[in-house]
């Protein structure tokens, strides 16, 4: 069985926690780490977990809202941090003080095993060093996460075919980006090849994705000044139909409930 769940998603600090279970036997990862640990415990105690019970943490990429609170994970609970080489260069990670065995490499369309979990990391065009997203699997079913990305590769199209699961990033309203108060060049950064997706461009990568096996899409990463829920939900369902896949919305602090991938 594999589920997820999102523990916050947005430039405030983003964190998502994959868990797959076979027999007895239950393996979990976080992919980011934003969030405090403080924020994080307060999210895992009511579950009935704890810091220790995620078996390794996946880093994307060297931004703030990804990577802000890795270390104190490292430091805290031990467990391995896997992340590309340009991104372990860019965080300076062998600085951290961590046991050298708990920092792991990751590269594109290298598949990674812990415990009952597949992880398959591919490239995205982001204005990072070596930003990778990555697949999951189970074995049985597939989720895809892409967030921070600025535009839709054939690379990306072909990394999320069959998946059963996608966290998908709807940045921000193009309309709204415009007229918002940022400075030009933040505005050129976002959305620029390098930046972040619009959600018409996200609902291109869902049409792109879009198959049978396909039953949930999480609308993540939103701009909490650039979009709305509402928007970025009315891009994804022009191109959905009554049959396709349930939306749900990550929110900014909270993220989702578990969702079963099935
Ligand atoms: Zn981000
Ligand atoms: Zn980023």
């Amino acid at each position: 069985m594999l589920r997820f769940k999102s523990l916050g998603s947005g430039s405030a600090g983003n964190a998502t926690l994959i868990e797959a279970t076979h027999g007895e036997h239950t393996s979990r990862v976080m992919i980011d780490c934003g969030l405090s640990m403080t924020e994080l415990r307060s999210q895992l105690i009511p579950m009935g977990l704890d810091l220790e019970d995620i078996h390794a943490l996946f880093v994307t990429h060297e931004h703030s809202d990804h990577v802000g609170q890795a270390k104190q994970f490292g430091l805290k609970t031990g467990r391995p941090i896997f992340a590309s080489q340009g991104t372990q260069l860019a965080i300076q990670v062998h600085g951290w003080g961590l046991r050298e065995e708990q920092i792991q490499s990751a590269s594109d369309s290298e598949v990674i095993q812990i415990g009952a979990l597949s992880l398959c990391p591919f490239t995205v065009p982001h204005d990072a060093r070596e930003p990778l997203q990555l697949s999951l699997s189970d074995g049985q079913t597939k989720l895809g996460l892409v967030t921070d990305l600025g535009h839709v590769s054939s690379h990306v199209v072909n990394a999320l075919q069959n998946c059963h699961a996608l966290i998908l990033e709807c940045n921000h309203d193009e309309h709204m980006l415009r007229l918002s108060k940022y400075p030009s060049f933040l505005k050129a950064r976002i959305s620029g090849p390098l930046g972040h997706l619009s959600n018409k461009d996200s609902a291109k990568l869902l049409k792109a994705v879009l198959s049978e096996n396909l039953k949930t899409v999480v609308a993540a990463h939103l701009s909490e000044k650039n979009n709305t829920p509402e928007l970025a939900t009315s891009a994804l369902l022009e191109v959905i139909d009554a049959k396709g896949p349930q939306l749900i919305v990550a929110h900014p602090d909270t993220g989702t409930d578990w969702i079963l991938v099935h």
